[in-house]
C-alpha cells in the first residue's frame, strides 16, 4: 500500500526521461536542483522516468547517468527505475477506480477535438498577471467529458481500447512556486479530466510521478516550466490522497535566439556531444550559474571565476543558493556563445 514516508529530512530528486539525449536545458535544471538540494542538506534521488515505453531509447539511461557524473552532480543511493514500480502504480489505479475517481475513456484524440465546442489553442501559460501572480490556461483541448457518465461496477470496455481518466475537482486551485510566484488555475478550463493510464493500461506520467514522489518522501520538485500546468493535475492527485504536496520550483526553459524551446534547429546541444568534443564541464556549469544568478551585483566577475574548477563552482553555488535570487527569465542560448569544443 502506498504509504507516506515520514519526512525526517528534505528529499529532492532528478528525474530524467530516457526518451532521448539530455540537452543543455536539462543540464541547467539538474544543476539548479542539485545546488538547491545540497544547500538544504537534502537527500538527492535519481529517478529514471522510463515508463513512456514507445519513446524510451535503450542507450539513454546510461547516457543520462554519465552526463550527470560529468557535470559533477552526485546523487544519493541507487537510481529508482519507474518500470520496476508498476505494481505500486496499479495499487493506486485500483483504488481510484473503486472510488469512482477515474473512468475508462475510449475517445480518440480526434473524437475529443471534434466534440469540444470551443477548442483551445496550443499556447504557453499566459503572461504573469502581476509581478508575483500567474494564471495558467489550457495547453491542449479540454476533454469534453464524453465518457464520464461511466460509474464503478459497470462493464469495462475491451482491454487495450481505453485509458483511465481522472475526474477533476473543479474548485479553483493555486500554489506558490519558488520561481514563478503564486500560480492560479481554474481546473475546468485549464486541465479538464486527464488520463492517468495509457491505452495499453500502463500508468501515465502524471500518476507515476505523484506515487514516486510520495513514496520517496520528496519535499521539493525542481523541473522545467513546461510542466507548470501539469503540476495542477498532480496536485489533484495529492488532494485525492490527502497527501501534502512538495514545494515546486519551475525553472524557465532555455530557448534559442528565435525565442523557441531549444531544439535541434538551434544546433547540437546534447551533453554527450559536448563531452565527446572535449568541452570542459566547468564551461557548462559556469553558463548555468551565471544565467541563474549572474545578475546579482555580488556575483564574481569573469576574471575572478577564471580559475574555478568544477568543485569550486558547485561549492560557490551551493553556498550562495537562494530561490529568491534565481532568475525568472527564459534563458536564451546563442550558438555563437556556445561551448566551442
Ligand atoms: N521526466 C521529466 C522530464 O525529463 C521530469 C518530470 C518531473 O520532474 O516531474 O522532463
Amino acid at each position: 500500500m502506498l504509504s507516506q514516508t515520514t519526512a525526517t529530512k528534505s528529499v529532492c530528486r532528478l528525474a530524467p526521461s530516457p526518451t532521448g539525449a539530455q540537452h543543455l536545458g536539462n543540464a541547467r535544471t539538474f544543476l539548479i536542483a542539485y545546488w538547491s538540494a545540497r544547500a538544504q542538506n537534502a537527500r538527492l534521488l535519481l529517478r529514471i522516468e522510463d515508463i513512456d515505453s514507445p519513446r524510451v531509447k535503450p542507450w539513454a539511461t546510461q547516457q543520462a547517468i554519465e552526463d550527470l557524473a560529468w557535470l559533477g552532480i552526485e546523487h544519493d543511493g541507487s537510481p529508482i527505475i519507474q518500470t520496476q514500480r508498476t505494481e505500486l502504480y496499479q495499487e493506486l489505479l485500483d483504488r481510484l477506480l473503486a472510488d469512482d475517481r477515474v473512468y475508462p475513456c475510449t475517445c480518440s484524440r480526434k473524437d475529443i477535438e471534434t466534440a469540444a465546442s470551443a477548442p483551445h489553442e496550443q499556447r504557453p501559460p499566459s503572461a504573469p498577471s502581476s509581478d508575483a501572480e500567474l494564471t495558467v490556461d489550457a495547453e491542449t483541448t479540454i476533454y469534453p467529458g464524453t465518457c464520464s457518465g461511466w460509474r464503478f461496477g459497470e462493464a469495462m470496455p475491451e482491454e487495450g481500447s481505453y485509458c483511465l481518466r481522472f475526474r477533476i475537482d473543479p474548485a479553483p486551485m493555486s500554489f506558490d512556486d519558488q520561481i514563478a510566484g503564486r500560480v492560479h488555475c481554474v481546473p475546468t478550463t485549464a486541465i479538464g479530466d486527464f488520463p492517468v493510464t495509457r491505452k495499453e493500461g500502463v500508468a501515465a506520467y502524471q500518476l507515476a510521478v505523484v506515487v514516486d514522489d510520495i513514496d520517496a518522501g520528496v519535499t521539493e520538485v525542481v523541473r522545467g516550466d513546461d510542466l507548470l500546468v501539469s503540476t495542477f493535475r498532480q496536485l489533484q492527485i495529492y488532494h485525492y490522497l490527502d497527501a501534502p504536496p512538495p514545494t515546486y520550483a519551475h525553472v524557465p526553459l532555455v530557448v534559442g535566439e528565435d525565442g523557441r524551446r531549444l531544439a535541434k534547429r538551434h544546433g547540437d546541444t546534447r551533453l554527450s556531444q559536448y563531452r565527446e568534443q572535449g568541452v570542459a564541464p566547468e564551461t557548462i556549469v559556469a553558463w548555468a550559474a551565471r544565467s541563474a544568478m549572474g545578475t546579482q551585483e555580488t556575483f564574481p566577475s569573469q576574471t575572478e571565476t577564471a580559475g574555478w574548477d568544477l568543485r569550486r563552482w558547485h561549492d560557490e553555488m551551493i553556498a550562495r543558493f537562494d530561490w529568491s535570487q534565481i532568475s525568472r527569465e527564459r534563458v536564451c542560448f546563442n550558438e555563437s556563445d556556445g561551448f566551442g569544443g
